[in-house]
């Protein structure tokens, strides 16, 4: 089986050279219960950690299996002892962390054996050294005793066909090491068992040879009793490898068995994972901020999925032309008369005074009880549900979802919408264009009002009027000849005019001597013509209508012409479609488009806009923020390296251990690393989840969160698992830096 041939060892002392091993020759079989004696110093351990690769060997050779071992590598050594030998040291070396089952079943383990497997065999042979009862206790727990039978039964699982056996009882009393030392013989009747003992007397019942050492040679070698010689070990199977599952089962033990370490890493890595995602939180927040975004000189309304689109010849588009587009995969919706975005809404409500009335119950403000804000008008298709802080989505034309900083909107509240503002409005405090809030949008990043609205209403007459109304100019005509140009709010919308009339509202309704402004006094029931020039077409668009009634002002700064609203419909009939906005969802997909649409259409991306000096302080900013966020995380792994490396440090024990019964040293580095990473993200998730909270502490947590879209999630955690990695692999290379045997030299 083993045999050694003019095998000699040397270490180098402070002086001299010591001969620890003096050209040994000797055979081993299975089946034998060899006991080697010698004085201390006189090379036992030293033959037996030869015999077991764990220590290199000069001269002569080592053969097992008749196969010459000269040669090995290191991993060779590695496979070689997991596959041959099995230790027992004086120190029982098994991991206090672990319950004895653990113990033993780590040796199974780290062959790749399945679970159930593992435990009925683990199982069984707690039971054949008689520790049943103690089989779920710490090793820490146990007497000297019932650690060197956790170490045998350990052994014994390893299945390996040497045993080897350094003063397993050295540190037991009489009785004990008697027990050892018969359960040892007891159990291992198919295997060679190596026995060094200072006490021969003791062993000799169970022996069945004797070697004695002295000086690095071989004094004696008698054959003390017959053996039954086993030709093979019956091992059923050559052991595999851990495997990923074992490896990750490994790295979860490791976490619990020691509990304390695990949560003081856990706490070093909340640190980093915080810190880390503030620092890439502002990053983000630095690109994302609507603040940071340029607008287009053309397009006042540039969100990020607005793609805006016409016909290079100017023309009309046609309904097969708007069907093409929706009909493409990105495009989320299809606004025709797309102008409305780049104009401002009126909204109005009641204003509840009670809110900022003082304690003693005086208004404040008595005066209002109404109020006026301009918005924004945005398409409910560019929001997501989880971008609302409450509510839901608009699924029809009279609701909307409001976006502000202050929390002045509640869902459920009714506001007055004035499409028109500058050139015409509604009479708002009429109310008949009424919209409800169905979710909210908490913004704190801009002070802009944005309404976005359900796709059905950009397709209603009120929304072609509202876009066209800020379009080119509308002109009052009698005869042919321009009497003013309407500007500044001077169109007002009233239904209570009929339809074909309207009425005008005159500032100088009484002149100094008191009579109503000659130039329209006697034109009552004359005929008007209301106009109206479109950019895209320059064709002039009228609309005949008789004056109704001349009226003071009551007080306005302006003059004003009162029409039916459908007047404006009328006029802006046979005003075909030039320009659409397509919905998208962000810029990859627009660009996707643009090259889809072809020669036919010109295409603007209004959000890609950035003039040449925004662009390069953004990109500097950009760079800056992104370089910063790198470094904090370099920072922390350093920082993360100090801190665990007592930690870490104090694992190698373990680890140690693990590879003297068989777990190579690769596959322990991966465990090493997942246990890293494993930690590693559950920081994240718990970070995240605390972040989340926000809402019950918005003044403590900073609200990075919803800049974060999927990705960049998902480069916070690649970044932050990589990190880990690499600590894994720095801590590997501390902790192995020591071989098996002089780590153990070592103790
Ligand atoms: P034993 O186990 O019989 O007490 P060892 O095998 O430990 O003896 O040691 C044999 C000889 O080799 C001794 O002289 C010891 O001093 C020497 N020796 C053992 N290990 C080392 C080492 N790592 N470096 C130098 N000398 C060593
Ligand atoms: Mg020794």
């Amino acid at each position: 089986m083993i045999r050694l041939k003019n095998l000699s060892k040397y270490y180098q002392g402070k002086e001299n050279v010591v001969k620890a091993l003096d050209s040994i020759n000797i055979e081993f079989n299975i089946g034998e219960f060899v006991v080697i004696t010698g004085e201390s110093g006189s090379g036992k351990s030293t033959f037996l950690n030869v015999i077991s690769g764990l220590d290199t060997y000069e001269d002569g050779e080592l053969y097992i299996n008749g196969e010459e071992t000269a040669h090995y590598s290191p991993e060779e050594w590695e496979n070689y002892r997991r596959k041959n030998i099995s230790f027992i040291f004086q120190n029982y070396n098994i991991i206090d962390a672990y319950t004895v089952y653990q113990n033993v079943d780590a040796a199974l383990l780290v062959q790749g054996i399945d679970k159930a497997t593992r435990k009925k065999k683990a199982m069984n042979l707690i039971e054949r050294v008689g520790l049943k009862k103690q089989a779920h206790q710490k090793a820490s727990r146990l007497s000297g005793g019932e650690k060197q039978r956790t170490a045998i039964a350990r052994a014994l699982a390893k299945d390996s066909p040497i045993i080897v056996a350094d003063e397993p009882t050295g540190n037991l009393d009489k009785t004990t090491s008697e027990t050892i030392i018969k359960l040892l013989k007891e159990i291992s009747k198919d295997r060679l068992v190596l026995l060094v003992s200072h006490n021969y007397a003791s062993k000799e019942p169970y022996a069945t040879r004797h070697v004695r050492l002295f000086d690095g040679e071989i004094v004696e070698d008698r054959t003390v009793r017959e053996y039954n010689e086993v030709a093979e070990l019956s091992s059923e199977e050559t052991p595999q490898s851990l495997g990923g599952g074992g490896m990750f089962l490994l790295a979860l033990r490791n976490l619990f068995s020691m509990p304390k370490k695990t949560l003081f890493t856990l706490f070093i890595a909340l640190f980093v994972v915080v810190v880390f995602s503030m620092t890439y939180g502002s990053y983000v927040e630095q690109i994302e901020a609507t603040g940071f975004t340029q607008s287009h000189p053309n397009f006042q309304n540039s969100f990020e999925g607005r793609l805006v689109v016409s016909r290079k010849d100017g023309g009309e588009m046609s309904q097969d032309e708007l069907d093409t587009f929706e009909g493409y995969d990105s495009v989320e919706a299809v606004v025709p008369y797309d102008m409305i975005f780049d104009n401002w809404m009126m909204i109005g409500y009641d204003y509840d005074r009670e809110d900022i009335a003082p304690s003693d119950g005086e208004d404040l403000v008595p005066s209002v009880d109404f109020m006026q804000r301009t918005g924004r008008v945005q398409h409910s298709a560019t929001l997501d549900s989880i971008d609302l802080s409450e509510g839901r989505l608009p699924e029809n034309d009279s609701e909307i979802v409001v976006s502000t900083r202050s929390d002045e909107f509640q869902v459920g509240q009714t506001l007055s919408v004035t499409y028109m503002d500058q050139r015409a409005r509604y009479d708002s405090q009429s109310g008949q264009n009424e919209v409800t809030i169905v979710g909210v949008v908490q913004d704190t990043t801009t002070y802009q009002l944005d309404l976005y609205f359900h796709d059905s209403f950009f397709g209603s007459d009120d929304a072609k009027t509202a876009a066209l109304m800020n379009q080119s100019g509308i002109t009052l005509e009698k005869d042919g000849d321009t009497l003013t140009q309407l500007y500044g709010e001077q169109l007002v919308m009233d239904e209570t005019q009929d339809p074909g009339t309207f009425t005008y509202k005159t500032n100088n309704y009484e002149n100094e001597t008191g009579e109503i402004d000659p130039s329209f006094r006697d034109q009552v029931g004359d005929t008007y013509t209301l106009a109206y020039s479109h950019t895209f077409d320059d064709e002039h668009h009228t609309f005949d209508m008789t004056l109704e009634a001349i009226e003071d002002a009551e007080g306005d700064y302006q003059s004003r012409i009162l029409v039916h609203p459908d007047t404006l419909t009328t006029l802006f009939e046979d005003i075909g479609i030039h320009q659409v906005s397509l919905i998208t969802e962000d810029a990859f997909d627009a660009n996707e488009i643009q090259e889809n649409l072809g020669d036919t259409y010109y295409s603007v991306y209004p959000a890609s806009y950035t003039n040449q000096f925004d662009g390069i302080a953004r990109t500097v900013l950009k760079l800056f923020l992104g370089g910063l966020s790198i470094f904090v995380l370099v920072l922390m792994y350093f920082i993360a390296y100090v801190a665990l490396r007592n930690v870490m440090g104090s694992r190698s024990r373990t680890f140690v251990i693990l590879r003297s019964i068989g777990a190579k040293k690769k596959e322990l580095n991966y465990s090493l690393i997942m246990e890293l990473m494993l930690i590693m993200a559950v920081a994240f998730a718990l970070t995240m989840a605390a972040f989340n909270l926000r809402n019950f502490f918005p003044r403590i947590i900073p609200d990075y969160l919803r800049y974060f879209t999927f990705s960049n999630y998902l480069f916070m955690i690649v970044a932050l698992l990589i990190m880990s990695m690499f600590l894994g692999f720095r801590f590997n290379k501390k902790i192995f830096r020591k071989s098996v045997i002089s780590a153990f030299r070592e103790e």
